[in-house]
């Protein structure tokens, strides 16, 4: 049995929202929807999901890109509060992309159960590569495929929410960790591409507003720092974040972006 199966009772039927028993290939609620669980290990929640702008190479460069330290800061800030706030328990990192995050601030998975969930296949092929006990799925963030109350943190890195799935999962007591971009957030990605962008700068006032409307607030923690860049990885950051889709990156003026800001504010929180 692969580490998904072992884990079904952490999930539930997105159609039906019926339990889900494990089978050989996959998971399957009492109406017989029916989940494929891949060769790789990760369930497939949402087998009409498109590829969307989200491809390998995206991947790729964000995986070198994380790797390469920028966001240190901010994974062991999610560890602290995780530490703070919810020592044990499931966690769902919602928006996992390719699980870079998700491993890095849970690199033991046997620890406690750590479910990593994207609409983007790719993202989560690549999370499930090289195995671990991580549970990836694919699968819609405004139909999650857990059951109620069966987690204790819902992380939420850089990535679109659905805040009443997420309280809907959430164990009572249990918290939300949102990492959202402070307005200099890759601010040298801006001012290079500022021609071509629709907004030069960015708020975050909304986004904040919308947390605190759905959570009681715990903890809000802020992180900002400046670090040099290689060439290399200026080519990552430019493939991979979503400021420069659209742009044709041979337009952009890569030598001049010697620098990356990461300025984010982290939001802890337990539902209303
Ligand atoms: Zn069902």
């Amino acid at each position: 049995m692969r580490p998904i199966q072992n884990s079904a009772a952490l999930f539930r039927c997105p159609l039906c929202r019926s339990p889900l028993t494990a089978g050989e290939t996959s998971l399957r609620c009492e109406k017989g929807h029916d989940f494929a669980i891949s060769k790789k290990g990760y369930a497939d929640f949402c087998p009409a999901a498109k590829a969307g702008a989200y491809d390998d190479a995206l991947f790729d460069s964000r995986s070198r890109f994380i790797a390469g330290g920028f966001y240190t800061e901010l994974i062991e800030t999610m560890k602290a509060l995780l530490d703070r706030y919810a020592p044990a328990g499931p966690i769902l990192d919602a928006g996992c992309g390719e699980g870079s995050f998700l491993k890095a601030v849970c690199p033991d998975p046997t620890a406690r159960p750590c479910i990593g969930l994207d609409l983007s296949r790719p993202g989560i092929q690549r999370a499930a590569r090289g195995g671990g006990g991580w549970l990836w799925a694919v699968g819609d963030l405004s139909r999650l495929p857990l059951k109620d109350n069966g987690v204790t943190a819902v992380m939420n890195i850089l990535s679109p929410a659905n805040y009443p799935e997420f309280s809907r999962v959430l164990a009572p007591g249990g918290v939300t960790l949102k990492a959202v971009p402070g307005e200099s957030y890759l601010r040298e990605v801006r001012a290079l591409a500022k021609d071509r962008l629709r907004r030069e700068t960015y708020s975050n006032e909304r986004v904040v507003q919308l947390f605190g409307d759905r959570f009681c607030m715990l903890e809000a923690r802020e992180i900002c720092s400046t670090y040099p860049l290689t060439s290399a990885q200026a080519a990552d950051l430019v493939a991979m974040t979503p400021l420069t889709q659209g742009i044709e990156k041979e337009q952009l003026d890569l030598a001049a972006l010697d620098t990356v800001t990461i300025h984010l504010h982290i939001l802890a929180g337990v539902p209303r």
